[in-house]
């Protein structure tokens, strides 16, 4: 029985359809204080917010048994990503859900500034009839700009073709072929597009990339008279330049649903008296339609159950990748890279301090859509490898959410690269640097019979699938050794199941794999490592799929 904890009114359509499950049991509690909210996470699997629910450290510390956060609606904001994901908690939200209301919003923002809606509303409701103040912008034949293109972005792009504009689309991270299938333009570079707009719609996140991208400088470069529409994030725009914009007449407009404090204080240069006129302001309420709220509690309501049952869910916002959505080719590749991590973190000596991992015909981008987050760029096997290397150096099991943050926060550097051996179709390869040391991995996923190989250590040829005990070491390459751990083991009662050696020739030394039934203890290492024919020696547990 899962206990789901329900903080914030969300629609009852998804609740219903976790009351009906008969493995949960629903809790609502919505207004708690923070006491309050402290005590009833302690055994909750699950919990469901909105906005107004602050789930920082000192809430995920205290629930204990937490497995998943579904916020009924986008921003995450109020939750601490990085400390959900260190605890190996998944957040989820509903970005599909409210995307038709953000749509039509836009058009309901655009439509009430070129038409001036609300003035004449205001004007007529207070006895007036001024028919000749109220002259407006058509839309059709207008360009309207849009920048982002997501989900959106692009439903705006085909009510904009309906109203017989010409669109254009600013995102450097959608491919081209995505907006010339809906008729659109894709423009390379921005402040030459804003040149070419009478309408200019924002629709990107919240980054450090998009904050303040409508700035003093980048609406110099707007067309004259042109209408700026904002229903995405407030931090993208700068007020103050946006509000001198409209006063200078350089804007004809804007309509704002969103603003860089919300609500937005008495001074906020866009409620100036001054450009009321020209300007449209609602309080965030894009999403806010009966049909939005009801679809994305019933999206978080249906994932969620997924997540807790292990099944697969969509929109997990602090996981790098949705494992569920890699081929069944594309998990033993991942499998073997975190194996490759284990490997390459046994023979390594010291901390790890940099990553390279280098892959040759790995089909990533068409398996599974990677998120690119601040903190963590890679592709899902880089992550892999990481997660293999921080498991074996720090001794405990670590998400594929967390791999990242530990990575960033110990300075391990963690670089990609593709890689030309053509001896086979699909390589791994793993170099993981310490201080004084250096391991290379080279593995493999057989193409006939689909095994997981490790097919080279250290410039050693090898052989062998990744799977259960092995001891590894270096050792001089001279008469003996082998019968010297052969016997030593049988005496200890070690079975040997499988041996592997890897010669170099004119390097003196080799290095040797043997597999076998059962763990080894410490005090058998330390045998071992006194023996003058062992460089070192070291044990390795490969456990997981195959
Ligand atoms: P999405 O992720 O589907 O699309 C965002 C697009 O922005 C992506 O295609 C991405 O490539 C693009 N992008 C990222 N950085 C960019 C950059 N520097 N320049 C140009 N493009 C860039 O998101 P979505 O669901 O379409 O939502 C868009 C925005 O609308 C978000 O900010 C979201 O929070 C907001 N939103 C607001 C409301 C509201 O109530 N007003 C409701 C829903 C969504």
């Amino acid at each position: 029985m899962w206990k789901v904890l329900v903080t914030e009114k969300v629609h009852p359509s998804g609740l219903e359809e976790l009351r009906k499950a008969p493995d949960v049991e629903l809790i609502e509690k919505v207004g708690m204080n923070e006491e309050e909210l402290l005590f009833c996470v302690r055994d909750v699997d699950a919990l469901i917010t909105r906005s107004g629910t602050p789930i920082g450290r000192k809430v995920l510390e205290a629930a204990k048994k937490l497995k998943v956060i579904a916020r009924a609606g986008v921003g995450v904001d109020n939750i601490d990503l990085d400390w959900a994901s260190r605890k190996g908690v998944v957040v989820i939200n509903a970005p599909t859900g409210n995307t038709l209301a953000a749509t039509e919003q836009t058009f309901a923002l655009l439509l009430a500034i070129c038409r001036k809606l609300p003035h004449a509303f205001n004007d007529v409701s207070m006895g007036n009839w001024n028919r000749k103040a109220f002259m407006g912008m058509q839309l059709h034949g207008k360009t309207m700009l849009i920048i982002g293109f997501g989900r959106i972005g692009s439903q705006v792009a085909k009510r904009a073709k309906a109203f017989g504009m010409d669109v254009l689309a600013y995102d450097p991270y959608i491919r081209t072929t995505k907006a010339e299938e809906l008729g659109v333009k894709h423009v390379p570079e921005l402040e030459g597009a804003l040149a070419l707009a009478d309408i200019i719609t924002l629709h990107t996140p919240l980054t450090s990339e998009t904050k303040g991208m409508i700035n003093e400088r980048t609406l110099r470069a707007f067309k004259k008279g042109a209408i700026l529409i904002n229903c995405a994030r407030g931090g993208l725009v700068d007020e103050i330049a946006c509000a001198n914009a409209i006063r200078e007449g350089r804007l004809r407009g804007a309509a704002f649903d969103v603003f860089s404090k919300e609500p937005p204080s008495k001074d906020n240069p866009l409620l100036a008296e001054d450009i009321r006129d020209r300007i449209v302001l609602t309080p965030h309420i894009g999403a806010n339609t009966h049909e939005a709220q009801s679809a994305v509690s019933s999206i978080i309501a249906k994932n969620l159950l997924a997540a807790l049952k292990g099944e697969p869910y969509e929109h997990a916002v602090n996981l790098p990748f949705m494992e569920h959505k890699l081929s069944p080719q594309g998990r033993r590749f991942l499998a073997l890279a975190r194996k490759m991590g284990i490997l390459a973190a046994s023979i390594v000596n010291g901390a790890p301090g940099s990553i390279l991992f280098s892959t040759r015909g790995i089909p990533i981008e068409e398996v599974v859509e990677v998120k690119k987050y601040e903190y963590c760029s890679h592709s899902p096997y880089a992550i892999a490898a990481l997660k293999g290397v921080l498991e074996r150096h720090l001794g405990r099991g670590i998400s594929y959410m967390e791999a990242p943050i530990l990575a960033q926060e110990r300075g391990v550097y963690v670089e990609e690269a593709s890689i030309s051996d053509s001896r086979y179709r699909y390589l791994m390869q793993l170099k993981v640097k310490s201080e004084k040391d250096e391991a290379l991995i080279q593995a493999t996923v057989t193409e006939d019979d689909c095994k997981q190989r490790i097919i080279g250590i250290n410039g050693y040829r090898m052989d062998f699938e990744p799977k259960g005990n092995y001891i590894i070491f270096q050792n001089h390459d001279r008469p003996g050794v082998i019968g010297k751990i052969g016997s030593y083991l049988g005496e200890k009662d070690i079975n040997i199941a499988n041996f592997y050696l890897g010669r170099k020739d004119g390097s003196g030394l080799a290095f040797g794999v043997l597999q076998i039934d059962g763990k080894v203890n410490k005090s058998v290492l330390e045998d071992l490592n006194a023996v003058d024919d062992f460089i070192w020696v070291n044990s390795v547990k490969f456990e997981g799929d195959q």
